[in-house]
């Protein structure tokens, strides 16, 4: 593997210290070799060094998503992705779409979970080389119990829909469990909280003792257990459950943020599915009744994470990547964002969550996220400063350089498109009822 010295460029090495001009990296190997003077010194003294001089440009950790659903297709409706993924193209698309994810920046990333058990295939081959695309771990289905997930009555009472897998009792969250990790999950998903489909807004549909079955099985085997999870209570059974990294949190009271500081669990709001919701939804054709919904939960959610943040509790940014609202490739960033605005994080405090603390989500801590010797030399060189303003990280216009594991990713090619493909979008018929009153008026 070659040997490049990033040679002069202004280094924000992820930790939260400020950033260092004219500071060098030496990649060697596919890890960080050298950092500053030791650098330089290095690769004077080696041959067949590459020197890339990145003067004036920003030296920084490639992006961790810790939230994606890569195998799901940008499905506008969960009609259309429980219904109509057909595995063998699903398994295609997702190793079309994965190439995206790691052009915007992403060196690594979280799949939670997907359908077709299309993820931990798909990690061996990114890591084969037979796909390009940042590291990956992966769940397998989320765990649900037969009350249900966020897609209504499309789960069903047992078995198998989409990305869920229905469990109904302990012995079968334990078989499932082993099953899952058997076929290579990294993590175990548990849907928390759901919608009941006659009633409004989400409902714990797990005991906390049965969240600590899953648990329990898990760690035995050496596998974390993340879980989708909106509620006060909720989110503290989580955390006494043993839950490693709880999603959403929404909604925390006081005695939820003691237990999850308590259990040390990491917090992942995935705040960008919302926030696009809000900002964009009204020019993608989203109904505006969901719109004010989910900007309220932005907002009450967003001061205990903030006061979780303060109390030392890891935050991860996850970009839910994979849906119609939050495209691959394009909104990674914005959870950064999001953390600045909402949450009032300075943008350096924000880049830490999205380098150095999704380590934990990869369950790589002390391996990647930080660009220091040893680590892998995951490294994105951009124009413009993000301490200053953490949006420039979403315009890939200014991303110069892009290493993964030291290997240079090939930024000139043109952005992959494709056309759609027959089958794969539901059509429907209009967006709303069409009524005498409406063309009568
Ligand atoms: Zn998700």
């Amino acid at each position: 593997m070659s040997k490049v010295l990033l040679r002069g460029g202004t280094l924000i090495d992820g930790s939260g210290s400020p950033p260092s001009p004219h500071t060098s990296v030496l990649i060697d190997g596919g890890r960080i070799a050298a950092v500053g003077p030791p650098a330089d010194t290095a690769a004077g003294q080696m041959a067949e060094v590459e020197t890339v001089v990145v003067d004036g440009l920003t030296v920084m950790p490639g992006l961790i998503d810790a939230h994606c659903h890569v195998t799901l297709g940008e499905p506008a409706s969960n009609d259309e992705l429980f219904n109509h993924r057909e595995p063998a193209f699903a398994a295609m698309l997702a190793a079309f779409n994965v190439a995206k994810i790691l052009r915007a920046g992403v060196t690594s990333f979280l799949d939670v979970d997907g359908i077709h058990n299309i993820g931990p295939a798909l990690r061996e081959a990114i890591d084969a080389g037979m796909v390009e695309g940042p590291t990956m771990r992966s769940g397998g289905y989320a765990l649900m119990t037969s009350v249900g997930g966020t897609a209504g009555r499309m789960i069903p009472n047992a078995g198998i829909a989409g990305y869920a897998e229905v469990v109904n009792n302990k012995d079968e969250m334990v078989q499932a469990t082993r099953r899952q990790i058997k076929e290579g999950a990294d993590v175990i998903k548990i849907h928390v909280t759901g919608n009941i489909p006659t009633r409004k807004g989400e409902y714990q549909v797990w005991t906390r003792e049965e969240l600590k079955v899953v648990c329990d099985t898990a760690h035995a085997l050496g596998v974390p257990v993340v879980a989708h999870c909106r509620g006060a209570v909720a989110t503290l059974d989580c955390a006494k459950a043993g839950v490693d990294i709880i999603f959403h949190a929404s909604f925390m009271d006081e005695a939820a943020l003691e237990a999850v500081i308590e259990a040390k669990s990491a917090l992942c709001p995935v705040f960008t599915f919302l926030a696009n919701l809000a900002e964009y939804g009204a020019k993608a054709g989203a109904t505006s009744s969901a719109l004010g919904v989910f900007r309220d939960e932005m907002e009450q959610t967003g001061a205990m994470i903030r006061t979780a943040y303060d109390a030392g509790v890891p935050l991860l940014c996850g970009s839910e990547s994979g849906f119609s609202i939050t495209p691959y490739g394009h909104w990674h960033f914005r959870e950064m964002e999001v953390f600045v605005d909402q949450l009032g994080l300075t943008p350096l405090q924000a880049i830490t969550c999205g380098t150095k603390n999704g380590a934990i989500a990869m369950g790589e801590v002390g391996e990647v996220g930080t660009v220091e010797p040893g680590m892998r030399a995951d490294l994105l060189v951009l124009d413009g400063d993000p301490s200053k303003d953490i949006a420039i990280l979403g315009d890939r216009s200014r991303f110069r350089h892009l290493y993964r594991s030291g290997r240079s990713v090939d930024l000139s090619r043109p952005w992959p498109t494709r056309s759609r493909v027959r089958g794969e979008q539901i059509l429907s018929w209009s967006d709303v009822l069409l009524t005498w009153d409406l063309v009568n008026p």
